[in-house]
Protein backbone atom coordinates (compact mmCIF):
# COMPACT_ATOMS: atom_id res chain seq x y z
CA UNK A 1 0.00 0.00 0.00
CA UNK A 2 1.04 3.80 -0.51
CA UNK A 3 1.09 6.25 2.60
CA UNK A 4 -0.36 8.99 2.42
CA UNK A 5 1.90 10.32 4.71
CA UNK A 6 5.20 9.93 3.17
CA UNK A 7 6.01 13.26 2.05
CA UNK A 8 5.71 14.74 5.94
CA UNK A 9 8.31 12.48 6.56
CA UNK A 10 7.08 10.25 8.77
CA UNK A 11 8.54 6.69 9.17
CA UNK A 12 5.11 4.58 8.15
CA UNK A 13 6.74 0.70 7.80
CA UNK A 14 5.43 -1.16 4.93
CA UNK A 15 2.96 -3.90 5.79
CA UNK A 16 5.01 -6.50 3.38
CA UNK A 17 3.53 -10.01 2.43
CA UNK A 18 3.55 -12.66 5.11
CA UNK A 19 4.61 -15.97 3.53
CA UNK A 20 1.78 -19.01 3.24
CA UNK A 21 3.22 -21.94 3.82
CA UNK A 22 2.05 -25.64 4.11
CA UNK A 23 2.01 -26.85 7.15
CA UNK A 24 1.75 -30.56 8.30
CA UNK A 25 1.21 -31.63 11.64
CA UNK A 26 1.09 -35.45 11.12
CA UNK A 27 3.47 -36.32 8.66
CA UNK A 28 0.63 -38.91 7.39
CA UNK A 29 -1.85 -36.41 7.73
CA UNK A 30 -3.20 -33.85 5.12
CA UNK A 31 -1.07 -30.20 4.59
CA UNK A 32 -2.53 -26.83 5.20
CA UNK A 33 -1.94 -23.78 3.57
CA UNK A 34 -1.44 -21.34 6.57
CA UNK A 35 -0.96 -17.87 6.37
CA UNK A 36 1.70 -16.84 8.98
CA UNK A 37 -0.17 -12.80 9.87
CA UNK A 38 1.70 -13.43 13.06
CA UNK A 39 4.54 -11.83 11.72
CA UNK A 40 3.17 -8.43 11.22
CA UNK A 41 4.88 -5.77 12.59
CA UNK A 42 2.45 -5.50 15.49
CA UNK A 43 2.00 -9.38 15.67
CA UNK A 44 -1.10 -10.17 14.11
CA UNK A 45 -3.29 -9.61 10.81
CA UNK A 46 -4.90 -6.34 12.30
CA UNK A 47 -1.98 -4.48 11.27
CA UNK A 48 -4.01 -4.95 7.87
CA UNK A 49 -7.17 -3.27 8.96
CA UNK A 50 -5.45 -0.85 11.09
CA UNK A 51 -3.66 0.21 8.46
CA UNK A 52 -6.31 0.54 5.74
CA UNK A 53 -9.44 1.68 8.06
CA UNK A 54 -7.07 5.08 9.24
CA UNK A 55 -5.35 5.38 6.01
CA UNK A 56 -8.83 5.58 4.13
CA UNK A 57 -9.80 7.94 6.43
CA UNK A 58 -6.91 9.55 5.97
CA UNK A 59 -7.46 10.20 2.63
CA UNK A 60 -11.26 10.48 2.69
CA UNK A 61 -10.34 13.87 5.04
CA UNK A 62 -11.74 12.11 7.78
CA UNK A 63 -9.14 12.66 9.98
CA UNK A 64 -5.45 14.56 9.89
CA UNK A 65 -2.39 14.84 11.81
CA UNK A 66 -2.69 14.88 15.65
CA UNK A 67 -6.60 13.69 15.73
CA UNK A 68 -7.45 10.89 17.49
CA UNK A 69 -9.29 7.37 16.92
CA UNK A 70 -10.88 5.83 18.98
CA UNK A 71 -11.95 1.76 19.27
CA UNK A 72 -13.01 -1.04 21.45
CA UNK A 73 -11.06 -3.62 21.39
CA UNK A 74 -8.63 -5.29 24.15
CA UNK A 75 -7.12 -7.14 21.69
CA UNK A 76 -4.84 -7.10 18.80
CA UNK A 77 -6.89 -4.49 16.90
CA UNK A 78 -6.26 -1.90 19.20
CA UNK A 79 -2.58 -2.85 19.32
CA UNK A 80 -2.84 -2.58 15.80
CA UNK A 81 -4.44 0.84 16.08
CA UNK A 82 -2.01 1.80 18.75
CA UNK A 83 1.19 1.06 17.01
CA UNK A 84 -0.65 2.70 13.22
CA UNK A 85 -1.67 5.65 15.42
CA UNK A 86 1.98 6.49 16.29
CA UNK A 87 3.55 5.88 13.07
CA UNK A 88 0.72 8.56 11.59
CA UNK A 89 1.12 10.98 14.30
CA UNK A 90 -2.57 10.51 15.74
CA UNK A 91 -3.74 9.63 19.41
CA UNK A 92 -5.46 6.68 19.97
CA UNK A 93 -7.88 5.56 22.47
CA UNK A 94 -8.86 1.96 23.12
CA UNK A 95 -11.88 1.18 24.92
CA UNK A 96 -11.75 -1.75 26.75
CA UNK A 97 -13.35 -4.23 30.06
CA UNK A 98 -11.66 -4.72 32.69
CA UNK A 99 -9.47 -7.95 33.45
CA UNK A 100 -7.26 -7.46 30.14
CA UNK A 101 -3.74 -8.33 30.82
CA UNK A 102 -1.17 -5.67 32.09
CA UNK A 103 1.15 -6.59 29.02
CA UNK A 104 -1.68 -5.50 26.40
CA UNK A 105 -2.54 -2.40 28.26
CA UNK A 106 1.23 -1.18 28.83
CA UNK A 107 1.72 -2.59 24.95
CA UNK A 108 -0.85 0.18 24.00
CA UNK A 109 0.18 2.85 26.59
CA UNK A 110 3.77 2.51 25.26
CA UNK A 111 2.14 3.10 22.27
CA UNK A 112 0.99 6.47 23.20
CA UNK A 113 -2.47 5.87 23.37
CA UNK A 114 -4.75 5.68 26.46
CA UNK A 115 -6.76 2.41 27.86
CA UNK A 116 -10.15 3.19 28.89
CA UNK A 117 -11.91 0.20 31.44
CA UNK A 118 -15.53 -0.27 31.63
CA UNK A 119 -16.80 -3.13 33.82
CA UNK A 120 -16.52 -6.50 33.16
CA UNK A 121 -20.17 -7.00 33.20
CA UNK A 122 -20.72 -4.60 30.39
CA UNK A 123 -18.41 -6.62 28.46
CA UNK A 124 -18.03 -6.06 24.44
CA UNK A 125 -21.57 -4.30 24.47
CA UNK A 126 -20.41 -1.42 27.42
CA UNK A 127 -17.15 -1.34 25.35
CA UNK A 128 -19.10 -0.19 21.84
CA UNK A 129 -21.55 2.19 23.91
CA UNK A 130 -18.72 3.90 25.67
CA UNK A 131 -16.31 4.16 22.19
CA UNK A 132 -19.61 5.28 20.77
CA UNK A 133 -19.93 7.75 23.33
CA UNK A 134 -16.30 9.40 23.24
CA UNK A 135 -16.53 10.01 19.65
CA UNK A 136 -19.57 11.49 19.82
CA UNK A 137 -18.33 14.09 22.78
CA UNK A 138 -14.70 14.44 21.04
CA UNK A 139 -15.23 13.95 17.27
CA UNK A 140 -12.74 11.06 17.19
CA UNK A 141 -12.29 8.79 14.25
CA UNK A 142 -14.38 5.51 15.43
CA UNK A 143 -13.04 2.52 13.60
CA UNK A 144 -16.41 0.58 14.34
CA UNK A 145 -14.23 -2.50 13.33
CA UNK A 146 -17.62 -5.20 13.88
CA UNK A 147 -19.43 -3.10 10.89
CA UNK A 148 -16.58 -0.91 9.14
CA UNK A 149 -16.49 -2.65 5.74
CA UNK A 150 -13.39 -1.46 5.39
CA UNK A 151 -11.90 -4.16 7.76
CA UNK A 152 -13.58 -6.66 5.40
CA UNK A 153 -12.14 -4.84 2.38
CA UNK A 154 -8.31 -5.13 3.70
CA UNK A 155 -8.28 -8.54 3.60
CA UNK A 156 -9.83 -8.83 0.13
CA UNK A 157 -7.90 -6.48 -1.49
CA UNK A 158 -4.81 -7.47 0.19
CA UNK A 159 -4.32 -10.63 2.30
CA UNK A 160 -6.52 -12.42 0.28
CA UNK A 161 -4.60 -10.99 -3.00
CA UNK A 162 -1.31 -12.12 -1.70
CA UNK A 163 -2.59 -15.60 -0.61
CA UNK A 164 -3.73 -15.71 -4.75
CA UNK A 165 -0.45 -15.01 -6.04
CA UNK A 166 1.22 -17.33 -3.02
CA UNK A 167 -0.88 -20.59 -3.35
CA UNK A 168 -0.02 -23.37 -5.97
CA UNK A 169 -2.08 -23.22 -9.36
CA UNK A 170 -3.72 -19.77 -7.99
CA UNK A 171 -6.90 -21.86 -6.54
CA UNK A 172 -8.23 -22.55 -3.24
CA UNK A 173 -10.96 -24.62 -2.40
CA UNK A 174 -11.20 -24.30 1.09
CA UNK A 175 -11.45 -21.48 3.74
CA UNK A 176 -11.29 -21.50 7.52
CA UNK A 177 -11.39 -18.60 10.04
CA UNK A 178 -12.43 -18.36 13.39
CA UNK A 179 -14.76 -15.10 13.25
CA UNK A 180 -14.26 -12.18 15.90
CA UNK A 181 -15.72 -9.13 13.26
CA UNK A 182 -15.60 -11.54 10.91
CA UNK A 183 -13.21 -9.17 8.36
CA UNK A 184 -11.02 -11.67 7.67
CA UNK A 185 -13.59 -14.70 6.33
CA UNK A 186 -15.58 -11.72 4.72
CA UNK A 187 -12.82 -10.54 2.78
CA UNK A 188 -10.86 -13.30 2.44
CA UNK A 189 -14.24 -14.97 0.58
CA UNK A 190 -14.71 -11.88 -1.46
CA UNK A 191 -11.44 -11.97 -2.90
CA UNK A 192 -11.81 -16.20 -3.83
CA UNK A 193 -14.78 -16.05 -5.10
CA UNK A 194 -14.39 -12.94 -7.43
CA UNK A 195 -11.21 -14.40 -8.47
CA UNK A 196 -13.27 -17.41 -9.64
CA UNK A 197 -12.49 -20.28 -7.00
CA UNK A 198 -15.54 -22.20 -6.28
CA UNK A 199 -14.97 -22.06 -2.55
CA UNK A 200 -15.84 -23.61 0.65
CA UNK A 201 -16.11 -21.29 3.52
CA UNK A 202 -16.17 -22.70 6.92
CA UNK A 203 -16.38 -20.47 10.47
CA UNK A 204 -14.27 -22.04 13.40
CA UNK A 205 -16.38 -22.00 16.32
CA UNK A 206 -14.43 -22.73 19.93
CA UNK A 207 -16.98 -24.62 22.10
CA UNK A 208 -16.56 -24.97 25.66
CA UNK A 209 -15.16 -28.06 26.65
CA UNK A 210 -14.64 -29.44 30.78
CA UNK A 211 -11.37 -27.61 30.86
CA UNK A 212 -12.42 -24.18 30.13
CA UNK A 213 -12.14 -21.33 32.88
CA UNK A 214 -12.92 -17.48 32.16
CA UNK A 215 -9.52 -16.11 30.56
CA UNK A 216 -8.58 -12.78 30.25
CA UNK A 217 -9.45 -11.77 26.39
CA UNK A 218 -8.47 -10.29 23.47
CA UNK A 219 -11.34 -9.62 21.73
CA UNK A 220 -14.15 -10.46 24.51
CA UNK A 221 -14.03 -14.13 24.08
CA UNK A 222 -14.34 -16.22 27.10
CA UNK A 223 -11.93 -19.31 25.78
CA UNK A 224 -10.30 -18.46 22.61
CA UNK A 225 -9.22 -14.95 22.53
CA UNK A 226 -10.31 -12.43 19.35
CA UNK A 227 -13.39 -15.09 18.45
CA UNK A 228 -16.55 -13.54 20.04
CA UNK A 229 -20.16 -14.38 19.76
CA UNK A 230 -21.05 -14.08 15.78
CA UNK A 231 -24.17 -11.69 16.90
CA UNK A 232 -22.03 -8.81 17.62
CA UNK A 233 -20.43 -8.42 14.28
CA UNK A 234 -22.51 -6.80 11.17
CA UNK A 235 -20.61 -7.58 8.99
CA UNK A 236 -20.33 -11.11 9.66
CA UNK A 237 -24.38 -10.94 10.09
CA UNK A 238 -24.65 -9.29 7.13
CA UNK A 239 -22.32 -10.94 4.96
CA UNK A 240 -23.34 -13.58 1.91
CA UNK A 241 -20.94 -16.62 2.57
CA UNK A 242 -22.54 -19.05 -0.13
CA UNK A 243 -22.09 -22.71 1.51
CA UNK A 244 -20.92 -21.82 4.80
CA UNK A 245 -20.19 -24.44 7.10
CA UNK A 246 -19.71 -23.93 10.56
CA UNK A 247 -17.21 -26.29 12.13
CA UNK A 248 -17.66 -26.71 16.48
CA UNK A 249 -14.13 -27.24 17.77
CA UNK A 250 -13.59 -28.74 21.72
CA UNK A 251 -11.34 -25.63 23.28
CA UNK A 252 -9.29 -28.60 24.10
CA UNK A 253 -8.42 -29.74 21.10
CA UNK A 254 -7.65 -26.08 20.05
CA UNK A 255 -5.14 -25.34 22.92
CA UNK A 256 -3.77 -28.61 21.92
CA UNK A 257 -3.09 -28.05 18.16
CA UNK A 258 -1.88 -24.24 19.53
CA UNK A 259 0.59 -26.50 20.96
CA UNK A 260 1.59 -28.48 18.62
CA UNK A 261 1.84 -25.80 16.47
CA UNK A 262 4.43 -24.18 19.01
CA UNK A 263 6.70 -26.67 18.86
CA UNK A 264 7.09 -27.15 15.42
CA UNK A 265 8.27 -23.38 15.89
CA UNK A 266 5.21 -21.23 14.69
CA UNK A 267 4.53 -19.04 17.82
CA UNK A 268 0.88 -18.94 17.41
CA UNK A 269 -1.87 -18.06 20.18
CA UNK A 270 -5.20 -20.14 20.64
CA UNK A 271 -7.02 -18.90 17.58
CA UNK A 272 -3.83 -20.58 15.53
CA UNK A 273 -5.09 -24.01 16.95
CA UNK A 274 -8.61 -22.80 16.42
CA UNK A 275 -8.24 -22.66 13.09
CA UNK A 276 -5.43 -25.58 12.26
CA UNK A 277 -7.46 -28.12 14.24
CA UNK A 278 -10.88 -26.75 12.20
CA UNK A 279 -8.58 -26.88 8.72
CA UNK A 280 -8.57 -30.57 9.43
CA UNK A 281 -11.99 -31.07 9.63
CA UNK A 282 -12.61 -29.19 6.34
CA UNK A 283 -10.15 -31.13 4.71
CA UNK A 284 -11.97 -34.27 5.27
CA UNK A 285 -14.87 -32.33 4.22
CA UNK A 286 -13.51 -31.86 0.77
CA UNK A 287 -11.68 -34.12 0.36
CA UNK A 288 -7.59 -34.83 0.21
CA UNK A 289 -6.71 -33.24 -3.09
CA UNK A 290 -8.47 -29.95 -1.35
CA UNK A 291 -6.96 -27.43 -0.94
CA UNK A 292 -7.96 -25.14 2.29
CA UNK A 293 -6.34 -21.59 3.35
CA UNK A 294 -5.74 -20.47 6.66
CA UNK A 295 -4.92 -17.73 8.87
CA UNK A 296 -2.61 -18.02 11.95
CA UNK A 297 -3.86 -14.20 13.29
CA UNK A 298 -1.49 -13.91 16.01
CA UNK A 299 1.79 -14.50 18.37
CA UNK A 300 1.92 -16.93 21.99
CA UNK A 301 4.11 -14.32 23.57
CA UNK A 302 0.43 -12.38 24.26
CA UNK A 303 -0.88 -15.43 26.39
CA UNK A 304 2.22 -16.55 28.62
CA UNK A 305 -0.53 -16.03 31.74
CA UNK A 306 -3.38 -18.24 29.74
CA UNK A 307 -4.21 -21.46 29.73
CA UNK A 308 -2.53 -22.21 26.88
CA UNK A 309 0.71 -22.02 28.88
CA UNK A 310 -0.55 -23.76 31.53
CA UNK A 311 1.48 -26.91 31.87
CA UNK A 312 4.54 -24.76 31.00
CA UNK A 313 3.83 -22.52 33.72
CA UNK A 314 3.53 -25.46 36.53
CA UNK A 315 6.57 -27.13 35.42
CA UNK A 316 8.84 -23.52 36.30
N1 LIG B 1 -7.79 -14.26 16.16
C1 LIG B 1 -7.43 -13.22 16.90
C2 LIG B 1 -6.27 -13.34 17.83
C3 LIG B 1 -8.13 -12.04 16.83
O1 LIG B 1 -7.78 -11.00 17.60
C4 LIG B 1 -9.23 -11.98 15.94
C5 LIG B 1 -10.06 -10.75 15.84
N2 LIG B 1 -10.22 -9.97 16.94
C6 LIG B 1 -9.59 -13.07 15.18
C7 LIG B 1 -8.84 -14.19 15.32
C8 LIG B 1 -10.77 -13.05 14.26
O2 LIG B 1 -10.57 -12.29 13.12
P1 LIG B 1 -11.73 -11.38 12.49
O3 LIG B 1 -11.96 -10.24 13.43
O4 LIG B 1 -11.21 -10.91 11.19
O5 LIG B 1 -12.96 -12.21 12.36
Amino acid sequence: MSHPFKSEGRFVQKIEATPLVEVRLDPEGAGIWCKLEFLNPSGSTKDRIARYMVEKAWRDGRIREGGTVVEASSGSTSIALAMTCAQMGLEFIAVMPEGVSTERQLTIRAYGGEVILVPVEEGIHGALRKAGEIADDSGALYTRQFENPDNAEAHRVWTGQEILKQIPGGTVDGLVSGVGTGGTIVGLYSAFAEAGCEVTPFAARPVRGSAVRELECCSFSPCVPGVVEESVSKLYSEAKLDGLVELDIADEVVFDIARKLIRQGFPVGPSSGLNYAASLKAQEELGPGAKIVTVMPDRMERYFSTELFDSMNSES
